[in-house]
């Protein structure tokens, strides 16, 4: 089957651009994954997405926007690409085990935060567990918390939770930090940020919400447990580009590289939302670049 376009991912950012592709007029295919809907699928109440005074659950606004998309004729499967053939035109894009063609292509498969990988770290996220101070800071408003990791993403939130957070412990796995020596210096001045060396998180403890922390401390092997309302993960993210790294041009990191707007070193092949972005990682910032993905989109095949 050939579309107009074929889009890879199916969160804010892929959505998006299947809502302008497709009520454009595109012929539009949405590689939706077997896991649809992105990150806001894990979350509970996302209050900074614009238009919902009250906030909204992440699973709903998704729903919002597939509905949106499906609206304007836009079609999703709910499977994978699990190949793509991007060297010659028209492309081609395998979502499961089907072939397709496509004219254009929009890559917005997103990043996964890098998690603990602790049974009571599942069962507790969106109930205090977090992977994101700017999206969650604001529930833990004079309350006590915690950030996991040790790099410059650790600092940077531990210094957005230090705005709001009655106090913030860095739990680093060794005795010095990796992150740049200017955020080190800030953090170590900042009075509302502590430290805790060379220990890891053994369990994160609570029923139904975040009570606290058990503690292994690495070099005298002592447990301890540590009180808190919030743990924050902040050891990483990995982007979605497994299947793209022979394909088009990858950052160090493994982010594609987008240069003029949103295209890539292909020319008729786009990229928009965490799949290229280490920096913003907020909804609205993926479904805003989905949206000028979609417009690249449409302006490079009115030039076919
Ligand atoms: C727990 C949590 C809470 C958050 N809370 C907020 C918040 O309150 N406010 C906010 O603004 N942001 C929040 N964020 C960040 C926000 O979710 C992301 O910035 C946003 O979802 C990025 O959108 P995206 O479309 O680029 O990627 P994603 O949302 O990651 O979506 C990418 C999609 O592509 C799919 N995919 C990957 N590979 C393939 C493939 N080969 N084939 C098909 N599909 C594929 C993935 O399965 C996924 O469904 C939160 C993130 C997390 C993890």
């Amino acid at each position: 089957m050939m579309y107009d376009v074929v889009i890879v991912g199916s969160g804010p950012a892929g959505l998006t651009a299947a809502i302008y592709t497709s009520r454009a007029g595109l012929k539009t295919l949405v590689a939706a994954g077997m896991l649809w809907g992105g990150n806001l699928m894990l979350t509970t109440e996302v209050e900074n997405f614009p238009g919902f005074e009250n906030g909204i659950l992440g699973p709903e606004l998704m729903e919002q926007m597939r509905k949106q998309a499906e609206r304007f004729g836009a079609e999703l499967v709910f499977e994978n690409a699990t190949s793509l053939d991007l060297k010659s035109k028209p492309f081609k894009v395998t979502v499961g085990n089907m072939g397709h063609e496509a004219k254009a292509v929009i890559i917005a498969a997103g990043a996964s935060a890098k998690w603990l990988g602790l049974e009571s770290e599942t069962r507790l996220r969106g109930r205090g567990v977090s992977v994101c101070a700017t999206c969650d800071a604001a529930f833990f408003r004079n309350k006590k918390v915690v950030v996991v990791g040790g790099g410059d993403t650790a600092l940077e939130e531990a210094f957005v939770l230090s705005r709001v957070a009655s106090e913030v412990k860095i739990i680093h796995r060794r005795d010095k930090l990796r992150a740049t020596k200017f955020l080190q210096e800030k953090a170590f001045e900042n009075p509302k940020i502590s430290f805790v060396w060379n220990s890891t998180v053994k369990e994160i403890l609570g029923k139904n919400i975040v009570e606290g922390i058990k503690l292994h401390n690495v070099v005298s092997g002592e447990e301890c447990v540590l009180e808190c309302d919030g743990v924050f993960v902040a050891i990483g993210h990995k982007p979605n580009t497994e299947i793209f790294k022979e394909q088009v041009e990858l950052d160090a990191a493994g982010y594609i590289i987008v240069k003029e707007h949103t295209r890539t070193n292909i020319d008729g092949v786009f990229a928009a939302g965490d799949v290229t972005d280490p920096r913003y990682r907020q909804a609205i910032a993926a479904a805003g670049s989905g949206c000028k993905a979609a417009i690249d989109a449409e302006k490079y095949l009115i030039g076919q």
